[in-house]
């Protein structure tokens, strides 16, 4: 999505050769006009599948999934990092490793919004080791839902994430690929 990779080039900052900051438009202030394109183009890419439900691990997955969520008509569901103390009934868990804090956490969902008649769609904003995604996978299995397949913002391509959700059965659909960061300097993988 070009309009995405402009906004990288000219809003993100790169903080080393992994790590992507984009805390601007997405992740601290939040663009509501990119969102809603970019919800647009999740939805017209995933439209026709049957796709029940949304799904996103707060916070940063919010705001796309929401638009995408609209576009398509359906409800977001929103993972939560910690069990609530309301939550406590049927609710399904699972640890996921952090890659931005390389700590772990309790991604939670409850039975009540999930089940085995929904045909799911997973947003999220970043992909590198594809911790989060399998979490999410691993706990909708779990509320014996199925999956569309994977939207991502802002795929790192030099990392395994993709490899590691594709060998699961599942299509990635990411709007930019970044194949290559140093300081200054960003480099993406041709729209097909
Ligand atoms: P993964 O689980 O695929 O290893 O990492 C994905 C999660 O880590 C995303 O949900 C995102 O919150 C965070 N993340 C991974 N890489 C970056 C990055 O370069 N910048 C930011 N801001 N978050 C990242």
């Amino acid at each position: 999505m070009k309009e995405l990779e402009e906004k990288i080039k000219n809003d993100g900052s790169i903080i080393s050769e992994d790590i992507l900051k984009v805390d601007s438009f997405v992740n601290h202030q939040v663009d509501p006009e990119l969102m809603l394109h970019i919800g647009q183009d999740f939805a017209e890419h995933f439209k026709g599948r049957g796709i029940t439900k949304v799904v996103t691990i707060e916070s940063s997955g919010i705001a796309p999934a929401l638009m995408t969520a609209q576009q398509l008509g359906i409800p977001l569901v929103i993972l939560k990092k910690q069990p609530s103390k309301i939550l406590n009934d049927n609710l399904y868990q699972t640890q996921v490793t952090s890659y931005t804090k390389g700590t772990s956490y309790e991604l939670t969902l409850s039975a009540n919004y999930i089940g085995e008649k929904d045909h799911v769609l997973i947003i999220d904003d970043f992909l590198a080791n594809g911790e989060a995604a399998t979490g999410a996978i691993r706990l909708l299995r779990k509320a014996h839902a199925t999956i569309a397949g994977v939207g991502i913002l802002i795929e790192k391509s030099f990392q395994p994430g993709r490899e590691k959700i594709k060998s699961q059965g599942f299509e990635v659909y990411s709007l930019a690929r970044v194949s290559k960061m140093q300081k200054d300097y960003i480099e993406f993988i041709p729209e097909e």
